[in-house]
């Protein structure tokens, strides 16, 4: 199996993939409060498992595909008043975002997926792709939050929330299985909240700002305590496979037909 992740290759290597024209998974997530039982990585070391995990399927199936250290700095406001936070800015993460881009593409690479693993990252995930797209017209980058790009993945599988939302079933579950140990057992029957964060009056298109703690005095959204390790397993692996069907889809990364603009 030849070698998918960025950081565990050499340079000269890294010239070869360019050149072969292998697509880049850059996972974008964060650090931040998960509840009274979740680490605070958890956004991170889950962006890095369904980035290794969807190009692991993507080369099962023929595809050149690499994997950049997760970008663990995110944009986490909404959860700093229960401690254990680390927030970027908007415009220090946008600069960031752009500023890897632009040294990934400056090395031959000519696509380019930020896959976003925090809620709170997904509509500057938006921002960046349109940036990055403006500054590098002859360069393919994609963009978005691995349970929104793929919901599909979770059908079957989790009892008690249709998808991922904070420090949830989903969250928790993905955590047993990924982080060994990490889990905090004994925390788990506090572990649930609201199921939306966003009040019924609000609806899911209006953009609001609110925090965490004036939505969930747990800061759980969503009821992790069915969670399991078979759960998490299972999740990512339906992740991986569905995602790896999106971005290993040729047409998506397709350069436009000149011959077709214009034409009416
Ligand atoms: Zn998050």
């Amino acid at each position: 199996m030849t070698e998918l992740l960025w950081a565990r290759m050499t340079a000269p290597e890294l010239r070869a993939a360019a050149a072969e024209d292998t697509l880049v998974i850059l996972p974008v997530a964060s650090l931040e409060q998960h509840g009274p039982h979740l680490a605070t990585g958890t956004d991170t070391y889950l962006g890095e498992a369904v980035a290794a995990r969807t190009a692991q399927k993507l080369q099962a199936a023929g595809h050149k595909v690499v994997v950049l250290p997760v970008v663990w700095h995110g944009l986490a406001e909404h959860h700093m008043p229960f401690g254990g936070t680390i927030t970027l800015d908007q415009p220090v993460f946008l600069a960031v975002l752009r500023q890897i881009a632009r040294s990934v593409f400056r090395h031959g690479f000519a696509r380019l997926m930020l896959l976003n693993a925090h809620g709170g990252n997904t509509e500057a995930i938006g921002v960046a792709v349109a940036e990055i797209g403006n500054e590098h017209p002859g360069r393919r980058v994609a963009g978005g939050t691995y349970w929104l790009v793929a919901p599909e993945a979770f059908a079957g599988i989790l009892e008690d929330q249709p998808g991922v939302m904070h420090a949830c079933e989903a969250e928790t579950s993905m955590m047993m299985h990924v982080t060994q140990g990490t889990v905090r057992l004994d925390r788990l029957a506090q572990a649930h909240g609201p199921h939306a964060n966003r009040p019924p009056s609000q609806p899911r298109t209006l953009y609001f700002r609110r925090s965490f703690a004036d939505m969930t005095p747990t800061g759980v959204v969503g009821d992790a305590r069915r969670a399991s390790e078979a759960k998490g397993a299972a999740c990512l692996e339906a992740l991986g496979v569905q995602l790896a069907a999106i971005l290993g889809n040729p047409a998506l990364w397709a350069a436009p037909d000149p011959a077709q603009r214009f034409s009416a």
